[in-house]
């Protein structure tokens, strides 16, 4: 697609469902002046001779998708395309969306099986325009891989598109066929809580919404993946993590059954249950049988160890263990036993266990049933390089046990971590390596990807961006990252991007080159923010602020990010502040000055912003984290 002439047009449209601005970054483009004249137009001057064409009776996506075309079309290029049924006569010049008669009449070759649930085609067949896919998403899928591949639509946020505009829109002569990496996508971050966002950016997954949240009495105000959507990657409400005392209940069992729990030095615990007891297999299978009847839209039940280390003792448990090498041999032969219990009935759902921490290693011999799928997490890693680098021991345990579940299981899906849970605003140096980690992933024949990020609060650290980057690379492992992170920028901190850009530069250079490792536990005195970096960063956030200041909005989301430098230099500082003045080094002592000058600005974007947690789990007091910062600061 090439590009003239573009100025970038900012304009504002209230969407007044709603009642939110929608901001569409824009600019001109006209590739009839660069094709030749001799082009089919799709439309010109604001006007159409085509037709969008459907079946009469088509599934939900299909209009939906043919409604998403027509719309983007208008705002692209001013013309709306009627939307007809197959059962009018063809005209030359149609736009073919998803199956119909049309298709069928002509005998163009789709090969739908192969498509899946999620591939398309897009193909020009004279002058009609195919856009065709797999059911439940393939269509829709490919009415935005036209829009966003070859008319160079972007949804960054949703709030943030960008839209670009001509006056010559000519038919792409295209004949190409996409499928996505992984089966299973999902960036788990508050700002993707959107279900139109999602699928425009062909993310699936509806995994943890429920579970994670709700038992936190959290509910995220956009709407879901729905049937328009084609649905979701969805696991059972309840069924998510962590299953196992929900399934086999201590508060209701414990006292009666202590065999079904943990033996840990010669005493029953509930801490996780017992694997090879015969009662505990026969309540998982019995709770996830009626689990699975009860939400039959729902594909993916999780039976998985609850989160702690302490695995059961018992003799069978032990010699499995030992014989397998890994606690994942006890684990696994629960999961095959029940994923065999639920088999017929639900052939095609997905009894799902965790390779974490104590099963993380693959079994020797034992291999995972054809419908249970293992979800490997990297939980120990450092996640200031890629993965593969084997910069820690930890990175490299973790790519071997990759690999060896890449060759012990069929459908392997990862949790990663994307964000500090110790610390929600800590600069994380990781938006370079996520395309890395993700390639690795593909390359070791991972089926599904769960990202997990800041889930439970908006306005986390870059949080926008990194749900950006990681739907780009969840789609196609391949995206040009340079490209998808300078588009972002210069979308959402518009004056200010290269500055952005620039600061970004400098937290990830640092961290590479020392190296310096960064867990998900990392504290603000980690020795990748080093107080002069940190005052590096601070200036850059100046400079940000001033080249925004005509623009409101990206002035807005500069002060917001800011926050994550503020935060860091303020924790600092109050660290600094236990040390005895006369001990303290020229460095805190310059970061205690920055801390104290940069109060105000910090405390307001703070109390202004959406953030309600400043770490996992836990609900922030801004006007008490206010005080004692002040008090602690000597303010
Ligand atoms: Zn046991
Ligand atoms: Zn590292």
């Amino acid at each position: 697609m090439s590009v003239v002439a573009c100025a970038p047009i900012l304009w504002a449209v209230m969407n007044c469902g709603r009642a939110a601005i929608l901001l569409l970054v824009g600019f001109w483009f006209d590739a009839a002046a660069v094709r030749g004249d001799t082009e089919v137009a799709l439309a010109s001057g604001g006007r159409s001779d085509y037709r969008i064409v459907v079946a009469k009776d088509c599934p939900p996506p299909v209009n939906y998708a043919a409604r998403e075309l027509q719309s983007y079309l208008g705002k692209i290029a001013g013309a709306r395309l009627p939307i007809v049924a197959d059962a009018e006569p063809p005209r030359p010049h149609e736009i073919w969306v998803g199956r119909s008669s049309r298709l069928d009449s002509l005998a163009v070759a789709m090969d739908w099986a192969t498509l899946g649930k999620e591939g398309y085609v897009l193909r020009t067949v004279g002058e009609r325009l195919v856009i065709a896919g797999g059911e439940p998403r393939g269509t829709l899928y490919g009415v935005y891989g036209l829009l966003e591949d070859h008319f160079g639509c972007r949804w960054f946020t949703p709030e943030i598109e960008r839209v670009p505009r001509a006056r010559q829109l000519p038919l792409p002569r295209l004949d190409e066929r996409k499928a996505p990496a992984f089966e299973y996508r999902e960036t788990y971050t508050w700002e993707s809580y959107d279900g139109n966002w999602m699928a425009r950016n062909r993310l699936n997954g509806a995994g943890g919404r429920g579970r994670l949240l709700e038992r936190q009495n959290i509910r995220p105000p956009a709407p879901e993946l729905d049937a328009r959507h084609g649905g979701s990657v969805r696991f059972g409400f309840g069924f998510f993590v962590h299953t196992f005392d929900k399934l086999v209940s201590s508060n209701v069992f414990f006292a009666t059954h202590p065999e079904y729990f943990a033996l840990r030095k010669g005493k029953r615990k509930a801490t996780q249950l017992c694997c090879t007891n015969e009662d505990v297999i026969r309540l998982c299978a019995g709770a996830i049988l009626a689990g699975m009847r009860a939400q039959p839209e729902t594909t993916v039940f999780s039976l998985s160890q609850s989160d702690n280390k302490e695995l059961c003792e018992c003799d069978r448990c032990t010699t499995l263990e030992k014989a397998e090498g890994t606690g994942m041999g006890p684990l696994l032969h629960l999961v095959n036993c029940v994923a065999e219990a639920v088999e017929k009935e639900f052939p095609d759902k997905i009894v799902e266990t965790l390779a974490y921490q104590w099963s993380r290693q693959p079994p020797k011999t034992m291999r995972p049933r054809r419908n249970v799928v293992i979800r490997l997490a990297d939980i120990e890693c450092c996640f200031a390089h890629p993965l593969a680098s084997g910069c820690t021991e930890a990175n490299k345990k973790f790519v071997a046990d990759l690999q060896a579940w890449a060759k012990a299981c069929n459908r392997l899906w990862i949790w990663d971590y994307t964000t500090d849970y110790a610390h929600y605003l800590l600069p994380l140096p990781n938006k370079r390596l996520l395309d890395d980690n993700i390639r690795l992933f593909a390359a070791n024949r991972v089926a599904g990807v769960f990202e997990q990020g800041t889930y439970d609060t908006p306005d986390s650290e870059m949080v926008a961006l990194k749900a950006y980057l990681i739907a780009k690379f969840l789609w196609n492992p391949a995206c040009d990252e340079a490209l998808a992170t300078r588009e972002f920028l210069d979308a959402y901190y518009g004056p200010a991007a290269t500055v952005i850009h620039r600061y970004l530069d400098l937290i990830h250079d640092y961290a590479e080159k020392q190296p310096v490792h960064v867990g998900i536990y990392a504290k603000p005195t980690s020795a990748h923010l080093t107080p002069e970096l940190l005052v590096q960063a601070s200036l850059l956030w100046d400079e940000a602020e001033t080249l925004a200041k005509k623009d409101a909005a990206a002035l807005d989301r500069v002060r917001r990010s800011r926050m994550s430098v503020d935060y860091v230099i303020a924790e600092q500082a109050r660290a600094a502040m236990k040390t005895a003045d006369s001990k303290r080094s020229l460095q805190q002592r310059g970061l205690i000055t920055l801390a104290r000058s940069r109060f105000a600005m910090f405390m307001q974007t703070f109390e202004r912003s959406k953030l309600t947690r400043i770490r996992e789990w836990k609900d922030v007091d801004k006007a008490d984290y206010r005080k004692t910062l002040a008090a602690d600061l000597g303010l």
